[in-house]
């Protein structure tokens, strides 16, 4: 009988590639404050932090983060066919896979989350900057839009749960 992944496995795994990655927690926390720090002026960054950590609970965000990062480190290892290798490696404008599969993680909350990936995404603020700095040799092509949809649904999450019902 076929047996599926058990759960924690692939969650601790997400935490684990991420951290060797240098993205944090914190850091994604970071980006939620700056998207809605203007809209809900008692947020603190432990609402930041919850927040992300829900959103990283989500086993669709999880494959996502394993299938992305597993996609960057081939490419630094050279590992990839041609002309995958080379669209991943010089991150092709054009290629767009990697934004398809970060909407996988910013859908969850609503079309919300794609206008906060899409600002995000434009203005690379905090940890987005260091991944598009390309100075360390990394290769992050799908992990900055990864970071960018957590904290864009993070963010929209937050924005559901704070909005007033009348
Ligand atoms: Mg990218």
């Amino acid at each position: 009988m076929k047996r599926s992944v058990e759960h924690y496995r692939t969650r601790d795994a997400a935490y684990e590639w991420l951290q060797k990655r240098g993205v944090s927690v914190e850091d994604i926390a970071e980006l939620v404050m700056l998207l809605q720090g203007d809209y809900i002026h008692d947020l603190v960054m432990e609402d930041c932090i919850r927040s992300v950590e829900r959103v990283l609970a989500k086993r669709e965000v999880q494959n996502a983060i394993l299938t992305g990062i597993q996609l960057d480190v081939f490419a630094e290892e050279r590992k990839l066919a041609s002309p995958l290798q080379e669209i991943i490696e010089y991150d092709e404008g054009l290629y767009g896979c990697d934004e398809i599969l970060s909407l996988s993680i910013t859908n969850i909350y609503g079309s919300i989350g794609m206008t906060n990936f899409g600002y995000i995404d434009k203005i690379k603020p905090g940890i987005l900057k260091r991944l598009n700095s390309k100075t360390d040799g990394e290769i992050h092509t799908f992990l900055d839009d990864i970071v960018g949809a957590i904290a864009a649904a993070a963010s929209s999450r937050i924005a559901h749960s704070r909005y007033p019902v009348r």
